[in-house]
């Protein structure tokens, strides 16, 4: 079966709906103030942050840290999976 997850926070779900109908605790807009997002990329063994290369084995740990490269600013945000 194929799990799907969200970018932002590592969410697993096993339907994209199910992904895409809850609030993320993790959405770069505020929390809980978006959806999850649908990490578009295939699953991995290891995952690398587009912002920085720091690699994690979950989305979950990858996206609970701050990103020293992110976009917004040094630390404004976390670290975003690479498709
Ligand atoms: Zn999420
Ligand atoms: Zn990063």
């Amino acid at each position: 079966m194929t799990n799907f997850y969200c970018e932002h926070c590592g969410t697993k779900s096993s339907s994209v709906s199910g992904l895409t109908t809850h609030p993320c605790g993790k959405n770069p807009l505020g929390n809980n103030k978006g959806k999850h997002k649908l990490y578009e990329g295939s699953e991995k063994s290891k995952y690398t942050c587009k912002y920085c290369g720091t690699s994690s084995s979950s989305i979950q740990s990858l996206t609970a840290q701050p990103c020293g490269r992110h976009p917004a600013g040094n630390n404004k945000g976390k670290h975003s999976p690479a498709l």
